[in-house]
C-alpha cells in the first residue's frame, strides 16, 4: 500500500511538472468503494487523507467506524434525492450533483443542520445515455438555478469520459470540461466558483492533469482491482 501510494503521488507530481503545473494544485481523492474500513485506515496512515465513496449505505458504516481519524470524505457516486440527508451529513464535497431537483433536496437538508454544502456539478460531456451527469448545454441554466440555494456552494465541475484503452483519447472530453468551466467562470455567478475540476481516474489521470484537472479520483492504482 505504501509503495502504491508513493508511486501514485510521484506520477501526479511528474505529470504536473510535465505539463508545467504546480503539483500542489492537484488533490488526490482515494476512491474506496468496496474497500473495508481497515484498509482505508491503512491508506490513511500511508498518506491519503481524502476518500471518495459511491454508495451512501456502504459509506455510512465506514465513516462511523473511522470517526476517530481525521479523514475528509467526498461523495462521487450517483445520488438520489431521498439520500440527500445522509450525503449532507457525512460529506465535505459532493462531486455528483446533476440536477436542480437533487440540489434542492441537498439544500433543504443543509439548511436543517446549518451547513453550507460544497458541491460540484457533474457534466456528461460525452452525452452517452448510460452516463449520469447534466448535459453540457444545460449546464449554465442548471448552475444559475442552483446558485439560488443559499446553503449550497458550487465549487466546480466533475466528469467521467467514456473508457478508452488509450488515455489520450479521453483528452478531448477533459479539455471540453475545462473550457466549460472557463465559460461558467466568466458569467461571474454568485455562490459559484470554478475552483475544482474533478477529472481523471486510474487509467487516465495523467491526461486529465494535462487538461487542467485539480482533483483526481483514483481507486484501482491504490487499492488494487475491485
Ligand atoms: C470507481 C470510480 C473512480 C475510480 O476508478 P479507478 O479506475 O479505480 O481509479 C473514480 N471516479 C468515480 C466516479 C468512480 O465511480
Amino acid at each position: 500500500m505504501k509503495e502504491r501510494i508513493k508511486n501514485i503521488k510521484e506520477r501526479i507530481e511528474n505529470a504536473a511538472a510535465g505539463y508545467g503545473r504546480d503539483p500542489k494544485d492537484i488533490t488526490l481523492v482515494a476512491v474506496s468503494k468496496t474497500i473495508d474500513a481497515q484498509r482505508i485506515k491503512e491508506a490513511f496512515y500511508c498518506g491519503c487523507n481524502i476518500f471518495g465513496e459511491n454508495y451512501i449505505q456502504e459509506a455510512e458504516k465506514k465513516i462511523k467506524a473511522l470517526a476517530d481519524i481525521p479523514i475528509q470524505w467526498h461523495f462521487i457516486g450517483r445520488l438520489q434525492s431521498n439520500k440527500a440527508k445522509y450525503a449532507v451529513k457525512f460529506f465535505e464535497l459532493i462531486h455528483s450533483v446533476d440536477s436542480v431537483k437533487l440540489a434542492k433536496a441537498l439544500n433543504k437538508e443543509a439548511v436543517k443542520i446549518n451547513k453550507v454544502q460544497n458541491v460540484l456539478i457533474q457534466i456528461n460531456i460525452s452525452g452517452e445515455v448510460t452516463k449520469s451527469g447534466a448535459q453540457e448545454d444545460e449546464a449554465e441554466s442548471i448552475i444559475k438555478q442552483i446558485s439560488e440555494f443559499d446553503n449550497l456552494s458550487v465549487c466546480g465541475l466533475m466528469t467521467m469520459p467514456p473508457f478508452f484503452d488509450d488515455p489520450q483519447k479521453a483528452a478531448p472530453y477533459f479539455k471540453e470540461l475545462y473550457s466549460l468551466s472557463k465559460n461558467i467562470e466568466r458569467l461571474d455567478i454568485k455562490n459559484v466558483s470554478m475552483k475544482y475540476l474533478s477529472m481523471g481516474m486510474t487509467g487516465d489521470f495523467e491526461a486529465a492533469i494535462g487538461c487542467g484537472s485539480t482533483i483526481v479520483r483514483i481507486g484501482t492504482a491504490i487499492f488494487g482491482a475491485r
